[in-house]
C-alpha cells in the first residue's frame, strides 16, 4: 500500500484532548475521589447546565443518542401499531429509535437545498396511525420547525427533535432542543459536544415527561428497589458528565470557530457554481457539525483529496431504506429518489474547530484542483 502523508485529517481528536487536558484531568480526579460513579452530583450538575444551555426546563442524561430518542418515544406511549414520520435522509439511528420502540418509521424525502426533511411532503405521509414527527437537524442545520409544528398541531402529533448533530444551533433565535415536545442529543466523541465515550441526553419543558424519562433510564424506578414500570438501564455516566461539563463551557467558542471555518469555505468556493455548497436559510444559525458539498462526480473529487492527504467522509453512503436493517420493507432502489441521488453526490470535507487557516486553505486549494 502507498504510504500517504495525512495533511488534513477529517477530525483531530488528539488536538481536542490537548486543548483541555488539564481541565479534563481535574474532572477525572474529582469523580475518582467522590466514590460516586452512577447518577451522582456530576450528572445532576450537567443536566442542570445543559437544560440551561438548551433553554429548556429539564434535561435527562442517558447512555447514548439512540437511547435518548428511543426513551422519548416510549415515554410518549408510542409503540406497536403506531407510525412516526422520519427523514429519509438521516443517520440510521433516527429510524432505529422508532423501530426499537415497536413503531414504524415513515420516511419523507429531504429538501434538496438544506438536506433536512421537506416539510411540504410531510402531510401526504400522515395516516390515522401517525403519532409523531421526528425531525432531524442534519449536519448542524436546524430543520424548519415552525412548518413542522404547524402540521403537527393540525393533526395532533408530537414533535420530537433529533438534535444529535446540532448542539447549540439556533432556529429563529431559539436553541434547538427547545423547539418541540422533547429532543434527543448524542455525545458521541466526534459530535459538537462529545464525551470521552458514549453519552446522550433528552431536553424537554414537560415535567411529567421528564419524570417518566428519569424512571425509564433507571430500571423504571424513582425510589431504589421500587420498580413502577418496566424500564431500561441507560444512564449518562458520572465520569462522562464531568468531562461534558468541561466541554460544555467551551461549546459556544468551539461552534464559533466552526462557523469561521465554514465561512472560509463558503467565501472561497462560491464562484465554482457546478459545486453545490450548503444553503443557509435566513432563519438558521447552524453549528456546522459537518460541511457537506455536492457534485455529480463525487468519486473523482474524493480520490483527488485522498491522494493529497485530505480526509473526507460521506454522510451517508447508504440511505436507511436501502440498508440491510430495513430489507423486507418493500423499499427498493428508486423508492426515495431524492435521498438516493443525494447519497451518491454528497461529500463531507474536513470540519473541526481545531483547523488552522493553513489547513482550511489546503483543503480549498485541492478541492479547486479537483473540480
Ligand atoms: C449520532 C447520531 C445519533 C445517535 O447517537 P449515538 O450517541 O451514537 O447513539 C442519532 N441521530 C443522529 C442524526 C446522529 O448523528
Amino acid at each position: 500500500m502507498e504510504n500517504k502523508i495525512v495533511k488534513v485529517p477529517f477530525v483531530n481528536m488528539e488536538a481536542n484532548y490537548k486543548e483541555i487536558q488539564e481541565e479534563l484531568d481535574i474532572a477525572y480526579h474529582r469523580v475518582m475521589r467522590s466514590s460516586s460513579y452512577i447518577l451522582g452530583q456530576e450528572v445532576e450538575a450537567f443536566e442542570s447546565e445543559f437544560a440551561n444551555y438548551s433553554e429548556t426546563k429539564y434535561c435527562v442524561g442517558v447512555g447514548n443518542g439512540l437511547d435518548a430518542l428511543h426513551l422519548i418515544l416510549r415515554a410518549m406511549g408510542i409503540g406497536s401499531e403506531d407510525e412516526v414520520i422520519v427523514p429519509a435522509h438521516t443517520y440510521i439511528a433516527t429510524w432505529l429509535a422508532v423501530s426499537y420502540a415497536g413503531a414504524k418509521p415513515i420516511p419523507v424525502e429531504p429538501d434538496e437545498q438544506t438536506y433536512n426533511i421537506n416539510t411540504t411532503l410531510i402531510e401526504a405521509a400522515i395516516t390515522k396511525r401517525t403519532k409523531a414527527i421526528l425531525a432531524v437537524h442534519l449536519y448542524g442545520q436546524p430543520a424548519d420547525m415552525d412548518a413542522i409544528q404547524e402540521i403537527a398541531r393540525r393533526h395532533n402529533l408530537k414533535v420530537i427533535e433529533d438534535a444529535a448533530q446540532a448542539h447549540g444551533a439556533r432556529y429563529k433565535g431559539k436553541r434547538v432542543g427547545s423547539l418541540g415536545d422533547a429532543a434527543g442529543f448524542s455525545f458521541y466523541p466526534t459530535k459538537n459536544l462529545g464525551a470521552i465515550g458514549d453519552g446522550g441526553a433528552i431536553t424537554t419543558n414537560d415535567a411529567d415527561l421528564a419524570e417518566k424519562l428519569r424512571m425509564l433510564r433507571n430500571y423504571g424506578s424513582r425510589v431504589k428497589y421500587e420498580n413502577e414500570i418496566q424500564g431500561f438501564n441507560t444512564r449518562l455516566d458520572e465520569m462522562q458528565a464531568a468531562f461534558l461539563r468541561v466541554k460544555l463551557s467551551k461549546l459556544d467558542d468551539w461552534n464559533n470557530r466552526r462557523v469561521n471555518v465554514a465561512n472560509q469555505y463558503l467565501e472561497s468556493l462560491t464562484e465554482y457554481t457546478h459545486l453545490t455548497l450548503p444553503t443557509i436559510p435566513s432563519w438558521a444559525e447552524p453549528v456546522w457539525h459537518l460541511f457537506v458539498i455536492r457534485h455529480s462526480d463525487r468519486l473523482n473529487i474524493e480520490k483527488h483529496l485522498h491522494n493529497n492527504g485530505i480526509g473526507t467522509l460521506v454522510h451517508y453512503p447508504i440511505p436507511p431504506h436501502l440498508s440491510g436493517a430495513y430489507a423486507g420493507n418493500n423499499w427498493d432502489v428508486g423508492s426515495f429518489p431524492v435521498t438516493e441521488k443525494i447519497s451518491q453526490e454528497i461529500l463531507s470535507i474536513p470540519m473541526s474547530f481545531h483547523m488552522t487557516y493553513e489547513e482550511v486553505q489546503t483543503v480549498i486549494k485541492n478541492l479547486i484542483e479537483a473540480i
